[in-house]
């Protein structure tokens, strides 16, 4: 059964090594927490993947989540070539950009004006800057678990013991970068609320994955995002909502819509650039000001609302405005996954979690509910390393981390989901055993 053919991606990977650090350009590629060797990517088409070996996956990670329709959809290619015969960049003022972000503006709750960058990460930091030149202060609460991007302000952990301090998580991240940002448990109110009481008038902003999906996929508890919005605005800081994941994936409006609660800032990545590299951030009008040209806050980028980029951007969303119904097929099918996986697993005595919201699914092998990282960190490894293996062997790509969450695309049909719950059937004596 674990017999799938790599020879080309073994190949492969032991070359990148050789000329990449670790062989590929982001960690979870190398399949470190999995083990074993990442399979290499020759192409792809609607829901499935085909390797270098010529094995055929069901893609169940969507390139962590901007291909929300699907590999190489038509819309979005057609947009992209048509562009790209124009020229690639320009570094001068397009009507396109202005296109995408009248589009933003008009799908996303509370935005008035929005910056397009290269990266969900780009958004992030770019955003937490806004916070700080916006409210004249230095520091921000983030929460252990949630991701946002790889700059120096969100590579910190808890520090240790009473320390309200956080802690670099990385050398290279300095001690003074570290002890600004403020660190809480994910759905954790009382913990929010002493650092406000600790830190009087020096939080500027609160930043929060709104529905998680860095930690699998977890879920805000009753008012937690509701407290914490009171708490921002009786301290005076700005609840920065990243949807780099969430946005145009749970809804047209995002987390902001399917939760009733607007942010003062909100990042966008992923789905944002339909599988090309796009980031953005908006907010109010008063506080998107304060960027430069207009105000003080500086923020730039030579490649930034790429013309390319822009029109796969503006293709992926106009589609889903024009196709809502997405969203419910999404969601159909995400809970038609869940409810396989659910019947499979209770036939035996490993102990699990389920987590959904929409398109995105966590599996995880604990018998505590997953609320936050803490509980997240207590799933078997074990356990969840020979399912992703098992998994892999019978063509269903699922994320390698027990750490991620699964993003459907809506190429998946009810056969590939049937195969995948099958699939699970099948291999379920060599994840007990
Ligand atoms: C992926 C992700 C980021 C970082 O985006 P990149 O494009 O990888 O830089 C930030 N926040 C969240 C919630 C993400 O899922």
């Amino acid at each position: 059964m674990l017999n799938l053919l790599n020879e080309r991606s073994k190949k492969l990977f032991t070359d990148a090594k050789r000329v990449i650090p670790g062989g590929v350009n982001s960690p979870v590629r190398a399949f470190k927490s999995v083990g074993g060797d990442p399979v290499f990517i020759k192409e792809a088409k609607g829901a499935y993947l085909y390797d270098e070996d010529g094995n055929k996956y069901i893609d169940f990670i969507s390139s962590w989540g901007p291909l929300i329709l699907g590999h190489a959809h038509p819309s979005v290619i057609d947009a992209i070539n048509t562009q790209s015969y124009k020229g690639t960049s320009y570094g001068i003022p397009t009507e396109l950009e202005t296109k995408m972000a009248a589009l933003v503006v008009e799908l996303a709750p509370n935005v008035d004006k929005v910056r397009f960058v290269n990266s969900g990460t780009e958004a992030c930091m770019s955003a937490v800057r806004l916070a700080r030149g916006f409210t004249g202060r230095d520091k921000i609460i983030k929460f252990s678990g949630c991701y946002h991007g790889h700059a120096d302000p969100f590579l910190i952990q808890a520090g240790s013991g009473a320390s309200t301090f956080g802690m670099p998580n990385s050398p290279g991240v300095t001690p003074s970068s570290a002890k600004d940002t403020l660190i809480a448990d994910y759905n954790n109110i009382e913990q929010v609320s002493s650092l406000f009481e600790l830190n009087k008038n020096e939080i500027a902003a609160v930043i929060l994955e709104p529905i998680a999906g860095n930690m699998g996929c977890v879920l805000p508890q009753e008012n937690f995002i509701k407290e914490l919005k009171d708490h921002c605005h009786d301290n005076g800081a700005l609840l920065i909502f990243d949807e780099v994941m969430t946005g145009f994936r749970l809804a047209l409006g995002g987390a902001q819509e399917v939760l009733s609660i607007d942010a003062d800032l909100v990042t966008y990545g992923k789905v944002i650039g339909g599988g090309l590299p796009v980031g953005a951030f908006g907010g109010r009008a008063e506080i998107m000001d304060y960027l430069a040209p207009e105000g003080p806050v500086y923020q730039a980028g030579t490649l930034s609302g790429n013309p390319i980029a822009m029109s796969a951007g503006y293709a992926m969303l106009n589609h889903l405005k024009e196709n809502p119904n997405v969203f419910i097929s999404l969601k159909d099918k995400t809970t038609y996954l869940a409810n396989g996986i659910n019947k499979i697993l209770q036939q035996i005595s490993i102990p699990y979690q389920l987590n959904k919201m929409g398109s995105m699914i966590s599996l995880h092998f604990t018998d505590e509910p997953v609320v936050d990282f803490k509980t997240s960190q207590k799933g078997d490894n074990e356990y969840f390393k020979r399912y992703f293996h098992a998994m892999l062997a019978n063509g269903v790509y699922l994320p390698p981390s027990a750490y991620e969450s699964y993003f459907l695309n809506d190429a998946i049909t009810y056969e590939d989901l049937d195969y995948t719950i099958h699939s699970l059937s099948k291999v379920l004596d060599f994840i007990i055993n």
